[in-house]
């Protein structure tokens, strides 16, 4: 049974998920399916979790759980108002931006079947979400930001979302700019957050998942681990955030064949509370804690 619910369980998931918000989508109030969806997915997973961990200390409690939900409350705020504001937002671009880059609007393959729009606009995403993690990880003015989500010491279905307001800016801004200036129309964007949702819960969640050639397509959980290793030749790796694409191209994929990483976490001090957290990369002495330069263990 734990065997069969291992191979079955990413699948099962992200398949079932895709298929529940095609129907919330066609639905009179597709965005409160939708969120009935989402929080589906994360029960099964929170229970999962239970039945078949994949790191039994992983369940235990870190004093982080309040704080990883206010960042995930706080990063989904800002996401809806960004998607609120979609009315307004293509005639920014076309205002703003446009003469300024004097790039073309609608180019966007509109006649296309939606579910090819979907995957042109999830991998015209990932190419921003990419970069945007890796630059997070390897210039220290952006690592400050997204320390956060590596500071955690456990990865389960619950600290997801954990990402500083300005990493998570800095992340939209580079996946949803080229889409709103090629001219994808609304349902590109909502699917597009749809696939990154259960994508996240899965990559975090603490279920032993075998994921077999999924590796080679999808960020999966097993190689989001390596991600957050402590060991930083293991860490800068899988900067996928949905596919895994870039990472094969960029010479940054690293799936060796043992176990993942359980040592996790970053060699920095991340502040206790939620708002001091939020200062933290602001502030001269919160940098130098956040790089570990401060404390005689760094
Ligand atoms: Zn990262
Ligand atoms: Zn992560």
């Amino acid at each position: 049974m734990r065997t069969i619910l291992s191979l079955s369980s990413w699948p099962l998931v992200f398949f079932s998920g895709l298929l529940c918000t095609y129907l919330a989508f066609a639905s009179e109030r597709p965005m409160f399916g939708f969120a009935l969806v989402y929080a589906g997915e994360v029960l099964l997973l929170f229970l999962l979790e239970r039945y078949i961990p994949y790191e039994r200390r992983w369940l235990l409690s870190d004093g982080e759980m309040a704080n990883d939900i206010a960042h995930t409350l706080l990063t989904k705020g800002l996401v809806q108002l960004v998607a609120l504001s979609g009315a307004v937002f293509p005639m920014f671009t076309a205002i703003v931006l446009l003469p300024l880059t004097g790039a073309q609007l609608d180019v966007w393959p509109t006649t296309l079947p939606m579910p090819l729009q979907v995957v042109l606009g999830v991998l015209i995403a990932e190419f921003g979400l990419y970069w945007s993690h890796r630059i997070a990880h390897e210039r220290l003015f952006f690592w400050r930001f997204h320390a956060l989500h590596h500071s955690v010491t456990r990865l389960w279905v619950i600290n997801t979302g954990r990402f500083h307001i300005a990493d998570s800016l800095f992340k939209v801004a580079l996946s949803q700019l080229p889409l709103f200036l090629l001219g994808a129309p609304l349902p590109v964007f909502l699917w597009l957050g749809a696939v990154t949702a259960f994508m996240g819960i899965l990559t975090h969640c603490n279920v032993d998942m075998k994921t077999g050639f999924f590796d080679y397509i999808f960020s999966t959980p097993r190689l989001h681990r390596w991600h957050h290793s402590k060991d930083i030749r293991e860490g800068n790796t899988n900067y996928g955030e949905n596919v895994v694409f870039f990472d094969l191209l960029f010479g940054t994929y690293f799936n060796p064949g043992r176990p993942s990483s359980t040592d996790i976490g970053i060699r920095g001090q991340i502040a206790k509370s939620f708002l001091g957290q939020l200062a933290q990369p602001f502030r001269k002495d919160g940098i130098r804690q956040i790089l570990g330069r401060s404390t005689k263990s760094g």
